[in-house]
């Protein structure tokens, strides 16, 4: 059976390439105008990222959400609302944190020698955070759509591939009343939930 994640993939690869696309135009900063320039870098960066995660919350949403969906609008305050929510895995506030990765990058680039390794480098930094990001708003995606249909329990389905976690195990197809689900226990876990249909039981 496919996983919610199944377009998490796609969204990262586009946003990446837009990422190195930015910091490519960037490259001819000095002294005097990289301030100006990482903010261009970063805003640019941030925009796209609501974009794009806004249409992977919409496609998740809408494809285990049964009666409803959600609008363009919706999903894009979502994403806005995650952003500046504080996150017990990353343990920061997405939009806080883009922005001391900017300050960190343009003190790099001022105070290096090799400043195109400082741009390297942010541009590796950025595409780990966002990997992150699309994953989480993936996994919040998948609550909200139950949450809203009114599921009351769910089961852990822990990723059974590459990335397959071994803290993970010990959670798998273990049932959590919908809002008392763990936070996921380490960076780029890809497990998720199924909903446990309410049914009788014996
Ligand atoms: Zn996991």
């Amino acid at each position: 059976m496919a996983t919610p994640y199944e377009k998490t993939d796609k969204t990262i690869a586009y946003l990446n390439k837009q990422y190195a696309k930015l910091f490519r135009n960037a490259m001819s900063f000095d002294e005097l105008n990289v301030i100006e320039v990482s903010h261009e870098i970063y805003d640019e960066a941030i925009k796209v990222t609501e974009q794009e995660t806004a249409r992977l919350v919409k496609t998740v949403y809408d494809s285990y959400r049964e009666e409803g969906s959600f609008s363009a609008e919706e999903a894009y305050s979502f994403v806005l609302a995650l952003m500046l929510a504080y996150n017990p895995v990353t343990k920061y506030v997405y939009r806080n944190e883009i922005d001391r990765k900017r300050a960190r990058f343009a003190e790099g680039v001022l105070s290096s020698d090799t400043p195109q390794q400082e741009v390297a480098l942010a541009k590796r930094l950025l595409i780990a955070m966002n990997k992150q990001f699309a994953d989480d708003a993936t996994f919040e995606a998948l609550v909200k759509a139950y949450t809203d249909d009114g599921v009351e329990r769910v089961r852990w389905i822990t990723a059974v591939d590459d990335r397959r976690c071994p803290t993970c195990k010990a959670r798998h197809n273990k049932i959590y009343p919908i809002d008392k689900i763990p936070s996921k226990p380490h960076l780029h876990c890809r497990c998720y939930i199924q909903k446990v249909d309410k049914v009788v039981e014996a």
